[in-house]
């Protein structure tokens, strides 16, 4: 029966680190009375030691759960006597001043507008001289309400002292000898909530300041009787204080001295008295105590535990997970989830990619050299004039074949084509790192994608200027054999062809809007006047044709967005006109020929410039850049990403998944429940007034 109440200890805060609710407590002793009634000077004579917050204004705000924890003596000696603060990590403390420090650093850590908190200070003392017993130490009782202890914080004690009060907990009600009974508040409080002074202790302090004859009195408890009785002590006599190690023994040497003084306390032996009594009683009662919730305590744990089991199951399969799996999942999941991106990555992708940009950019040329000038048309025609031998034209053709050719190959090439493709892995990673499973580790995210780009802007000078130097040649002169002059010349037929779709698609669609081809026609045919109006406007003007201006247009007829709209036909139509032009000329028979007509078939030379420009660009941007980056990217991630974190962060990392969370939580709810099931069962063998509690399936 011994190590009973040390179990069912151990069991009380196993259960309160799983759940805070009152159904799974087990009794605790609790501390009430009012201010100087002397609960502090007992607590610390069970204690053996000073360690409360002391002072004139109220000092205790925050409920302090102390636990002691006997430790056998060995070899007949004392063991070191020590504190402990479990949430704060402080270790072992054995100077008791500090802990009577930390304690008042702790109350006054409350802010003064709460006055007092709810939220419990955890507090353990190990040591040979103090019984197995959980004590909770409350703010005391405030009587009178003054300016500086206000009305609300009388309530707000009170209503923190009712929440403790409540079962299974034991009593505990400090009162002083020297005042009458009826007016102790920790007694009125525990009538009301243990009217029959079952599971009350009551507490006389002060005794040596009452005449035997009405202490005796006081402790038969006729007045107000409690079923657990009363306890006389004197923990305190007047010239006898002090803070030195020996001042608890020489308070209890005082104490006993005085209650054999006063033969009345020691005569009759239904009275208890002294300090001594007091701790026995205690541990006789909440042993007691804890003995009978042990029963109701194993079922309501079993019926947790089956529930946090069948949960288990249901949810989770029994899967077991850890914190650590976790990290490593997510890592595995992140490599191989680039790995299955990187295929857009390879190099025939690379280079379709760049092609396409550089296609854009021919189309640009031509727009710029060859379609809006306006010499082009009639030199085309001319061309196909067969009067016109082509030599005389060759050397305007060629000049500008050649301007085309360098437009194209010194716009920049090397640095756009890498922008274009580190852009593109700039956007993968960042894809993956707003994906699951990094939406709940916005952290680990940014991490991700600081050091990913970060390879990347180291890459992306160097590549450039690779790339830009191995397309050098092409900035000269380009060779065409006559399989690539085939292939651009198809290429380049194929791009004016669809370019050509989608300027027909344009004009469908603008017909469509203003209503019709033939309303197109009249909108087209107003802005030309307008356009002719205009450039005679801008001439200088003569007499009649001011007159003529006043009749033009009845502009009702036309709203500006239909205006803007034939502006943009008209535009498509003449990109069409060149576009079929230009199909007719790479159509041509001379086209078709080969290389050697290239000045006439400017697409098709540009084209192969093109393709060229990305095939070379695509095989440096592959060595210089992703090569590189396909091997660091991997590393980077075990070496920067989760493998620098301690266990600690590695939990907190898993949290923060919120199905991870669950999962742990509900994993450690199983175990930790498992765990005090067990102690109990073995709890209740040692008992055989206990019925082992049989598992209901
Ligand atoms: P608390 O405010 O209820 O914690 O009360 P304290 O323990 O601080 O005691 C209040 C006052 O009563 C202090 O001045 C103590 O010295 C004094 N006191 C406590 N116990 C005794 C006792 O047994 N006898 C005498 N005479 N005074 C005591």
């Amino acid at each position: 029966l011994m190590h009973l109440t040390r179990k069912l200890i151990e069991i009380r805060s196993m259960l309160l680190s799983i759940d805070k609710s009152d159904a799974l407590k087990l009794p605790s002793i609790v501390v009430i009375g009012s201010q100087s009634s002397g609960k502090s000077s007992v607590l610390e004579a069970i204690v053996g030691h000073e360690f409360l917050p002391k002072g004139s204004n109220m000092v205790t705000r925050r409920p302090i759960e102390l636990t002691l924890i006997h430790t056998p003596a060995r070899d007949g000696k004392d063991i070191e006597e020590y504190g402990e603060f479990p949430a704060l990590g402080l270790g072992k403390i054995s100077d008791f001043s500090q802990i009577q420090k930390t304690l008042t650093d702790l109350n006054l850590a409350v802010p003064a507008s709460e006055a007092v908190s709810d939220d419990p200070i955890d507090l353990r003392i190990y040591s040979s001289r103090v019984p197995d017993l959980t004590l909770i130490d409350l703010p005391g009782y405030i009587q009178i309400s003054s300016m500086d202890q206000p009305e609300m914080l009388k309530e707000k004690i009170a209503s923190l002292c009712d929440k403790y009060i409540r079962e299974p907990n034991i009593i505990l009600a400090v009162c002083a000898a020297d005042v009458d009974l009826a007016n102790s508040p920790a007694l009125r409080a525990s009538k009301r909530v243990d009217p029959l002074g079952m599971r009350t202790i009551g507490v006389v302090t002060k005794m040596d300041l009452v005449p035997p004859e009405e202490g005796t009195r006081i402790l038969t408890g006729d007045k107000y009787p409690l079923h657990l009785g009363y306890v006389g002590v004197v923990c305190k006599l007047p010239g006898k204080q002090g803070r030195t190690e020996s001042t608890a023994q020489v308070a209890q040497e005082a104490e006993k001295e005085y209650f054999r003084a006063h033969s009345e306390y020691t005569s009759n032996r239904a009275l208890m008295v002294s300090t001594d009594t007091l701790r026995k009683r205690l541990m006789d009662v909440l042993e007691s105590s804890m003995a009978s919730s042990l029963h109701g305590i194993t079922n309501a744990v079993q019926l947790e535990l089956e529930e946090a089991q069948y949960q288990f199951k249901v949810q989770y399969n029994d899967r077991r997970i850890s914190a650590e799996s976790y990290v490593a999942e997510t890592v595995d999941l992140l490599k191989s989830r680039f790995k299955e991106f990187t295929t857009q990555f390879r190099k025939p992708q690379i280079r379709a990619k760049l092609k396409e940009m550089l296609d854009e950019r021919v189309m640009d040329v031509l727009e710029q050299l060859y379609w809006s000038d306006k010499r082009t048309a009639e030199l085309t025609a001319l061309a196909n004039d067969p009067k016109v031998k082509p030599d005389t034209l060759e050397p305007y053709w060629r000049y500008k074949l050649e301007a085309a050719s360098s437009l194209l190959t010194k716009s920049g090439v090397g640095r756009d084509s890498t922008l274009l493709v580190a852009d593109g892995l700039r956007a993968l990673i960042d894809s993956i790192a707003a994906g699951e499973p990094f939406t709940h580790h916005p952290r680990a995210a940014e991490r991700l994608t600081a050091f990913s780009h970060a390879i990347l802007r180291e890459r992306v000078g160097v590549t450039a200027d690779q790339v830009e130097n191995c397309i050098k040649p092409y900035k000269y002169e380009v060779e065409v054999e006559p399989r690539e002059w085939e292939a651009g010349r198809t290429e380049a037929l194929g791009l004016f062809e669809r370019e050509l779709a989608m300027c027909e698609d344009k004009l469908r669609d603008i017909r469509k809007k203003v209503g019709g081809g033939r309303r197109l026609n009249s909108l087209i045919a107003y802005v030309r006047t307008l356009e002719e109006r205009e450039r005679q406007t801008r001439a200088p003007r003569d007499e009649s044709e001011a007159s003529a201006d006043d009749s033009l247009v009845d502009d009702y007829r036309y709203p500006p967005a239909h205006v803007l709209d034939a502006r943009h036909a008209m535009l498509y139509n003449e990109r069409l006109n060149i576009l079929k032009l230009r199909l007719a000329a790479l159509k041509s028979k001379r086209c078709r020929a080969g290389p050697e007509n290239d000045a006439l078939c400017p697409e098709a030379f540009l084209s192969v410039v093109a393709d060229k420009l990305a095939y070379t660009a695509a095989m440096f941007i592959n060595i210089e850049l992703l090569d590189h980056f396909f091997y660091q990217f991997p590393r980077e991630i075990d070496s920067r990403l989760l493998y620098d974190l301690d266990r600690k962060e590695i939990i907190e990392f898993a949290r923060e998944n919120p199905a991870v969370r669950k999962h742990l939580d509900l994993q450690e709810r199983k175990d930790k429940l498992e765990e005090v099931m067990k102690q109990l069962n073995s709890l209740a063998t040692l008992r055989p007034d206990v019925k082992q509690q049989t598992p209901r399936r």
